[in-house]
């Protein structure tokens, strides 16, 4: 994704033509790097524009190159697209934090728990895990597994209200001393379904009262993922999204920049299969790394 951006910025720093056609040159081939990532067109335009006003406009402080000068507008301005200069806190606030993770069948729900649970427990978090989609022959078990896999603790029933599985679930574990509690739910729904994924949300979210709802998002949906975020931010104020198989897609830049444009804040992407394949979602790091 994005791997044509460090051969124009080092084609700009190459330099062969004056400056402000540099400028021009450099601005196309981010405009098509980006454009084939997926973001939204709209976007790209608005980001150009500014880039090129800032570098048009404002003088370079005194012993910093022009060149230099301008990709650092080019990275301060990428930064805002992919989510702005704070890194989100993955830090629980109080414990037991509870995450209730929502999110369309197949979106990779169950598999996030599984590496939540990892990534807490190998911070010192006695983590519990609580499994309640009934509808996936399977689930339960997947569940099991990746708790026993990172030493968490874990709660399910085979079948019965989610709602209901949900609470029982999470009182149990707050009583065995879990920290971090994650509640995996069975999103039964396609995408272009919002309403019935927010349904689902509240119903649980009412009987576990969650300190934060984790949307889990497909990177294959691209920029389609305004929607979906847009809805689900104005639903929830304790609303944060994971990105899952971003290793699997060139639409990367499409679904990290709507999700930002939207107001809410990407967490962790997921980068593999595998159960350390979660990283906490830095668009500082992000954007240096896709410069170079
Ligand atoms: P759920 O229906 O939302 O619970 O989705 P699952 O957790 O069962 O995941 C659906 C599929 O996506 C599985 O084959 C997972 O291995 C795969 N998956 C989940 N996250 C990632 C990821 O970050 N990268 C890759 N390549 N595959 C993933």
């Amino acid at each position: 994704m994005l791997e044509g951006l460090r051969e124009a910025v080092r084609k700009f720093l190459g330099g062969g033509s004056t400056y402000k056609d540099s400028v021009e040159e450099f601005i196309r081939d981010l405009q098509r790097e980006l454009i084939r990532a997926d973001v939204n067109v709209a976007l790209v335009k608005r980001l150009s524009d500014a880039i090129r006003q800032r570098a048009l406009e404002q003088e370079p402080p005194p012993g910093v190159s022009r060149r230099d000068w301008f990709l650092k507008i080019v990275y301060e301005e990428l930064v805002k697209v992919f989510g702005g200069e704070e890194p989100p806190s993955v830090e629980p606030r109080k414990v037991p934090w509870v995450i209730l993770l929502v999110g369309v069948q197949g979106s990779g729900k169950t598999t996030t728990a599984g590496k939540l649970a990892r990534f807490y427990s190998a911070r010192g978090y006695r983590v519990g895990l609580v499994e309640t989609d009934t509808y996936r022959p399977g689930a339960l078990e997947q569940l099991r597994t990746l708790a026993q896999m990172s030493g968490a603790l874990f709660y399910g029933e085979p079948a019965g209200r989610a709602e209901e599985i949900a609470s029982r679930g999470v009182k149990e574990l707050e009583s065995r001393g879990a920290q971090v509690i994650i509640v995996d739910t069975a999103g039964r729904h396609g995408y272009g379904d919002e309403q019935a994924l927010l349904d689902e949300m509240r119903r649980i979210a009412d009987a576990v009262s969650p300190d934060e709802v984790a949307l889990v998002v497909d990177a294959a949906i691209g920029q389609r993922a305004f929607d979906l975020a847009r809805r689900f931010h104005e639903a929830t104020p304790i609303g944060t999204i994971i990105v899952t198989k971003l290793d699997g897609t060139a639409k990367g830049g499409g679904v990290l920049s709507a999700v930002a444009a939207t107001g809410a804040r990407v967490k962790f992407v997921g980068t593999g299969e595998k159960v350390d394949e979660l990283e906490p979602f830095d668009p500082q790091g992000f954007v240096s790394r896709i410069m170079g």
